[in-house]
């Protein structure tokens, strides 16, 4: 037999690939790219994949170790499956092996079998209309289940209380038989029928499905409550119609079962979801109904962007602004620019849609590179929210509300609705202090301050999860007077149930609500309509449908304004319009009481009076004369290290290499330009300092050119052992 070795990608985070001898015995032809294999790498066994064979190897042949295993047969993953990883590769300048990690579920990569997807089940053997000779009512009732299905899961089986024993019975008889079989998800009972879509609704879903079957990316923006999602069912509708699939992207927090129902009731095809709270078996089980293509609409956040769908037919992405489509460690990648991708690749289009849409992608649509479709009236009969800046300047509070804040609020409880309290901190208050000697808690871990929690009682630091018992006295001069200062939702509950002792008042934050099923009660609550209070953080912003909400008032808008990040008003803008959405979005109109120090502040002038797309215009101009993105394109390398010294010289190193590199081949027309290394805002956190070197360029190729190069440098550098480093392709977060 001729000599050849495999090459394959391991999760490891070198940017190379690895050849390794065929299992013994295994000639060339069993061996294809996409397969799994298992491979010894030093003192670990891994699960690589098969990127080829060849007949010549750099490695010396008494260095060469041979595979340990063959997972499959036929490859896992498909030709456009690796091209894919093998862009995102390239783009995000990470190791091609964890990359493809991300194409494969948990279980498959530790080498599990895809039949682990399978559950125990009964097939029906004989014909529907058979007539069999059984005797009990219990028998009877178990063979009319099998003339409705020919295929019934053990498991519901017995949650209609038939016994094992039931099943043996017709078994025997020769009427069905076990077999395992991978579960397709149920249908609907019913079907509910769509809406008459407005005319701005028709004129999107007509555009989009207009460019069905091509490659286009398009920007819906809508206002909240505009009806975007009844322009995703509809033309969810037309693909599946079209005999495609439809992948929908929605943020973490956006999957609530009120939205999977709103899909799910709307179509009589099997409906796939793929999301965090699954376990590694459901996991398995969603992305091989959509691989297999039973399921033809797939839900999923971030990560259901890998999910192998073999007739895609669009893919949308809700709330595309959101920051949970960037994945902010290991491989910092983007699913909302990844979607894109894949839709070029797949040549289907991709929708994205907001009420207010990221800059770089109002950028693209304004410059039309995107199809700009837009949703200006609220649907149905709802009225857009009026919003309102209170000033709070030299204003006397009470708990942190200003008197005409709360009758306002008292006159919307009186006439029966709802309200929301935003506010953006949990804990009880953001900061605990002495008021003798000034002395505050601070993480011993990190530059940041404790929050300190009263349910249960106890410090937290919410950067590295440090925990500690509160003091009793101040442990710098022993004082007992110490006191929390500023406000979390903890507090604003506890203030909020005494100034309305007669009002129901919940807090919707990641402390009370840790559980979905705990999330599925509350909002159940919320739905009777009662009037009460709801306290929380942005977990109650996104996406939800609160109709009996009238009043919304947010506490503390401020810390957005000046921020650092120059991304900073945009986020908050995002926020800010997010959680007014949910007022008033049924028949009752809605107001939005914003209490700000900076009742002037230009911008958010802008926002309150002109709207979210206004001030993106004005952003936009800023962000073209300081050349930021989307006027150029960012990547941004991180260290960090328990020594400060040797966390800075790492990125000193580094830019001194991006230099020298440039010096030599830099593009006069594509200017590279190094902001750093500076240290991060919070420069230590977790035990470790951290600093920063922006890289900018108004020319894409040029960048990645830059990086590449500065990176096979950076991983030879000897002498930082010690320091984590990575980079980041267009970080959300720059601070
Ligand atoms: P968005 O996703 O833009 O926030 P939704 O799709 O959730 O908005 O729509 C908000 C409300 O308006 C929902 O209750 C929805 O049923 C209703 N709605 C949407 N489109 C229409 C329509 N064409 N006619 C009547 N009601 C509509
Ligand atoms: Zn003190
Ligand atoms: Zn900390």
């Amino acid at each position: 037999m001729s000599f050849f070795v495999v090459d394959i990608a391991l999760p490891v985070p070198l940017l190379r690939t690895f050849d390794y001898l065929p299992v013994e015995g295994d000639s060339r032809e069993n061996y294809q790219p996409g397969q799994r294999v298992r491979a010894d790498f030093g003192r670990q066994l891994l699960t690589g994949i098969v990127l080829g064979t060849r007949e010549h190897t750099e490695v010396p042949h008494n260095k060469l170790k041979p595979l340990l295993a063959r997972l499959d047969d036929e490859p896992l993953l498909t030709h456009t499956d690796l091209q894919l990883a093998r862009w995102m590769s390239d783009y995000y300048h990470h190791s091609l092996g964890d990359v493809l990690e991300h194409w494969v579920p948990t279980l498959l990569r530790r080498g599990a079998d895809l039949s682990e997807a399978d559950e125990n089940g009964w097939l029906r053997l004989a014909a529907a209309d058979a007539e069999p000779a059984l005797r009990g009512t219990k028998q009877l009732a178990l063979w009319a289940q099998f003339q409705r299905q020919s295929y019934i899961a053990h498991r519901h089986l017995t949650a209609q209380g038939f016994s094992l024993a039931q099943c043996r019975k017709l078994a025997e008889l020769g009427l069905i038989k076990e077999q395992q079989r991978l579960p397709v998800p149920p249908l609907p009972e019913s079907v509910r029928p769509s809406l008459t879509l407005n005319d701005e609704q028709q004129s999107a879903v007509a555009k989009v499905t207009g460019v069905l079957g091509q490659f286009k990316a398009c920007l819906l923006e809508g206002v909240t409550g505009s009806g975007k999602t009844e322009v995703y069912l509809q033309l969810i509708d037309k693909v599946i119609q079209r005999g495609k699939q439809a992948l929908l992207l929605v943020p973490e927090i956006g999957l609530t079962p009120q939205t999977v129902r709103r899909f799910q009731e709307r179509f009589d095809v099997p409906v796939a979801l793929l999301h965090s709270g699954l376990n590694d078996r459901e996991r398995l089980q969603g992305w091989r109904q959509a691989r297999e293509g039973h399921a033809r609409i797939l839900i999923g956040t971030r990560s259901a962007v890998f999910t192998p769908l073999p007739d895609l037919g669009l893919i949308i992405l809700d709330e595309e602004h959101d920051g949970s489509f960037k994945q902010q460690d290991g491989l910092r990648y983007s699913a909302r620019d990844f979607a894109l991708v894949r839709a070029h690749q797949a040549q289907v289009p991709v929708l994205l849609g907001s009420a207010t849409p990221s800059l770089e992608t109002l950028y693209n649509a304004l410059t039309g590179k995107y199809l700009h479709l837009k949703l200006t009236r609220r649907a149905g009969n709802a009225r857009p929210p009026g919003m309102k800046l209170h000033s709070i300047l030299h204003q006397p509070l009470v708990h942190g509300f200003a008197e005409p804040v709360l009758s306002a609020m008292q006159q919307h409880l009186n006439r029966g609705k709802q309200v929301l309290v935003f506010l953006n901190r949990r804990g009880f208050a953001p900061l605990l202090a002495c008021k003798q000697c000034g002395w505050n808690a601070e993480c011993r871990r990190c530059d940041a301050r404790m929050t300190l929690h009263q349910y249960p009682p106890h410090l937290h630091c919410h950067h590295c999860d440090y925990q500690q018992p509160i003091p009793s006295v101040c442990p710098e001069c022993h004082s007992p007077d110490i006191e929390p200062i500023g406000q979390g939702t903890e507090r604003i509950e506890e203030q909020v149930s005494a100034l309305f002792p007669d009002t129901p008042v919940k807090r919707v934050d990641r402390d009370t609500v840790r559980t979905k099923q705990a999330f599925d009660e509350l909002f159940d609550e919320i739905h009777t309509g009662k009037p009460c209070i709801l306290v929380g953080t942005q977990m109650l912003a996104k996406g939800h449908h609160f109709p009996d909400v009238t009043l919304v008032v947010i506490l503390d808008s401020d810390a957005g304004l000046f921020s650092a990040d120059f991304r900073g008003m945009e986020h908050s803008a995002q926020l800010i319009k997010q959680v007014a959405g949910r007022a008033g979005r049924a028949e009752s109109p809605g107001d939005v009481w914003i209490q700000t120090l900076y009742a002037d502040h230009p911008q958010l002038n802008l926002l309150i009076d002109d709207g979210y797309h206004a001030l993106a215009l004005s952003i936009l101009r800023e962000r073209m004369d300081q050349q930021l993105p989307p006027y150029s394109h960012m990547a941004m390398l991180r260290s960090e290290c328990e020594d400060r010294a040797t966390a800075q010289r790492f990125l000193e190193q580094a830019r001194h290499i991006l230099q020298h590199w440039l010096k030599q081949y830099g593009q006069k027309d594509a200017p590279v330009t190094l902001l750093g290394p500076v240290p991060a805002i919070m420069e230590r956190r977790n035990g470790r300092y951290r600093f920063q070197l922006q890289v900018f360029c108004s020319e894409r190729k040029a960048l990645h050119q830059t990086l590449d190069a500065a990176l096979k440098q950076l991983q030879e550098l000897k002498g930082f052992n010690k320091v984590r480093w990575h980079i980041d392709v267009d970080p959300l977060d720059t601070l």
